[in-house]
């Protein structure tokens, strides 16, 4: 299926850009030349969720892309990516966290991570609850230095996929609720603490009127993906 087309996108970029906030082009199960089309336009955030996928892309693809792994991150495939990966949005043990502080150190780099947050009342997705999210802030606050090549950013989470505006509206709440919270309590006077990861294809808009910073768009952006 195709890409979106220029104006569109340009579109899109215009009114992101209104509401403060950066587009993530998700391109798992996409092209290279896809991913290319959409460079060739002036993207350069792109985000992935295979580890192996993105090992096959990369180094096909320009290296000024900031790459955003945004899917489930198994901790033995952390130095896969550490070389080179921008952000890593789902993080969501200590012992995750740890991993990417190892492997950036081993290659001289400090990771941006996010933790995520389980905002969904399904059971499916990843991600801490808001208890288990302050939790794991305290552990890192007590031991700095064993997490001293990751610098977490903020927060990312995924609203149900309900036709319910409240519903998805309340969730995308909480969540912006909890990144001020713990920006409070653990990151006040930390510039770099500020991104808030939320809003998809479809629920983006909400995403946006409840403080998103960053929306990960894949479908409305590269057409729909096939079924795995
Ligand atoms: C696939 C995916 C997206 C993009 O989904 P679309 O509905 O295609 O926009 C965003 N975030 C995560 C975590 C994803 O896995």
């Amino acid at each position: 299926m195709a890409i979106i087309g220029n104006e569109k996108y340009q579109e899109l970029c215009v009114y992101l850009q209104q509401k403060g906030a950066a587009l993530i082009a998700v391109s798992k199960l996409k092209s290279v030349a896809d991913i290319r089309a959409l460079y060739d336009r002036g993207q350069r955030d792109f985000g992935e969720n295979y580890v192996q996928e993105l090992l096959e892309k990369q180094p096909l693809l320009p290296k000024d892309i900031r790459w955003h792994f945004i899917g489930h991150l198994q901790r033995n495939k952390v130095k896969l990516i550490a070389p080179f990966v921008s952000v890593i949005h789902g993080v969501d043990s200590l012992r995750l966290l740890a991993e990417i502080s190892a492997q950036a150190a081993k290659v001289g780099r400090t990771i941006d991570c996010l933790i995520q947050v389980h905002i969904a009342d399904e059971e499916t997705k990843f991600g801490l609850d808001e208890k288990e999210a302050i939790e794991l802030m305290e552990h890192v606050a007590a031991r700095p230095d064993a997490f001293g090549h990751v610098r977490i950013r903020g927060l990312m989470g995924m609203a149900s996929f309900s036709e319910d505006a409240n519903k998805v509206r309340a969730e995308f709440a909480a969540l912006r609720a909890l990144y001020h919270v713990i920006g409070q309590a653990y990151f006040l006077g930390k510039p770099y603490y500020d991104m808030l990861s939320m809003g998809m294809s479809g629920d983006y808009e909400l995403a946006l009127e409840e403080g998103s910073t960053h929306v990960r768009i894949g479908s409305l952006l590269f057409g729909e993906r096939p079924s795995q």
